[in-house]
């Protein structure tokens, strides 16, 4: 999706003041009515008439009927449009360059803000996919309010930006938060490629140990990634890794947390394997490696992410995943479709059957995890 960043300029404050009527008339309308427009922007209804096709014609928003009257919806140019402004005014954005990623659920630019820093933009395009093909099926736990692309793609924001925030205090390898607002996180930009670029590296056993260190310490900390991938890593030229991607973060405290953790675990094992012909015998397994010891997951959550919008997150994605038929995003996400993600802890994966061949002499190991493999490798 392209982001005009330079219509900003070429906005009127009275189409602003329009466009913020249809998204706050949004909240409890599916479709705006002119008459809600008018009261909420205080503007003259002939003055709104013009506004209005202005933002249709520039498509910030489009019209859209019931069976009882024609009215206006918010489109996501026009979120966009309403989250840079925001961000404008405070100068974390103030120029938006090259797109650099297109997820299926997001779209990535490289932006600067006030200081002409390079920085990173994440839009979140929660629903994207699903709504467009099977229309809003029916609006997620927010009946009669927001459209759920909309309310859902700003709580997986504020997830992002929460746990990125988070992690960046305690030291983690992420990019630094600095700013969020409506659907959009602005980062610091990571001078790396993603794991998934690169065809060789000169120690993998180094880096392996590296990633699944990273895996328990986050695991220690209470947090599982839950999309532990090539995708998700970037790796600088020092051959350090960078994780990135925070949408489905879960705690070591959810039902299925042990199902999530091996899924990680097992990404980079046969990413290695694939890529890198690198096995080892030693790899995390959750119930002989986890011992939390901090608990950032309720930091998080007392950080304005709250166990609700979790909630309400995880079986949006897991639902709109599972139904998503033809979705092969290119981030690996089709592993999210498994029905056993969606509700419930009494399904067994497959990563159960690892557990019983664990030996308990790799749980020792493990817990030097770097040196032991190091030394077995060489
Ligand atoms: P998605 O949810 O669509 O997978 P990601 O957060 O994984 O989005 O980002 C997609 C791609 O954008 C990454 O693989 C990476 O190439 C690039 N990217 C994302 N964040 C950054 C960043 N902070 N610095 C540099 N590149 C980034
Ligand atoms: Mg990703």
């Amino acid at each position: 999706m392209k982001l005009d960043a330079k219509a900003l300029r070429y906005m009127s404050g009275d189409d602003f003041r329009v466009l913020t009527a249809i998204e706050v008339g949004s909240r409890n309308h599916d479709i705006v009515p002119e008459s809600l427009v008018v009261q909420l922007s205080h503007l003259r209804g002939g003055s709104v008439k013009k506004h209005i096709a202005d933002l249709i014609k520039r498509k910030l928003i489009a019209t859209e009927s019931s069976s009882k009257y024609t009215g206006f919806k918010m489109v996501y140019a026009g979120y966009d449009y309403l989250a840079l402004k925001t961000m404008s005014k405070r100068g974390t954005v103030a120029s938006v360059g090259n797109q650099i990623g297109v997820g299926k659920e997001s779209d990535i630019f490289v932006v600067a803000g006030d200081d002409e820093k390079e920085v990173v933009l994440k839009l979140h395009r929660l629903g994207r996919q699903s709504f467009r093909n099977v229309k809003q099926k029916r609006d997620y736990f927010r009946p009669n309010q927001s459209p759920s692309w909309m309310y859902m793609s700003r709580l997986s924001a504020k997830k992002e930006y929460a746990f990125m925030r988070v992690l960046h205090d305690h030291g983690f390898p992420v990019p630094a938060p600095i700013d969020q607002n409506r659907h959009c996180v602005v980062m610091e930009f990571i001078d790396a490629f993603p794991l998934r670029q690169i065809d060789a590296v000169a120690e993998p056993g180094r880096l392996y140990s590296l990633l699944m260190d990273l895996i328990v310490r986050l695991a220690k900390h209470g947090l599982i990634h839950g999309d532990f991938n090539e995708f998700n890593i970037l790796l600088r030229e020092d051959g350090s890794p960078v994780l990135i991607d925070f949408p489905q973060m879960v705690s070591t405290s959810h039902i299925n947390a042990e199902y999530y953790f091996n899924r990680d675990v097992d990404c980079i094992r046969t990413f290695f394997k694939r890529r890198f012909n690198y096995e080892s015998v030693l790899y995390p397994k959750f119930a002989l490696d986890v011992h939390k010891e901090f608990d950032l997951d309720v930091q998080v959550a007392a950080s304005g992410f709250t166990k609700k919008d979790q909630a309400s997150l995880e079986q949006f994605m897991a639902e709109n995943r599972a139904d998503d038929e033809d979705g092969h995003s290119s981030d690996g996400d089709d592993r999210l479709s498994d029905d056993s993600l969606s509700d419930g802890g009494d399904d067994k994966d497959d990563n159960s059957k690892d557990d019983d061949d664990s030996d308990s002499d790799c749980s020792v190991e493990l817990d030097r995890l770097g040196n032991t493999i190091r030394r077995h490798q060489s």
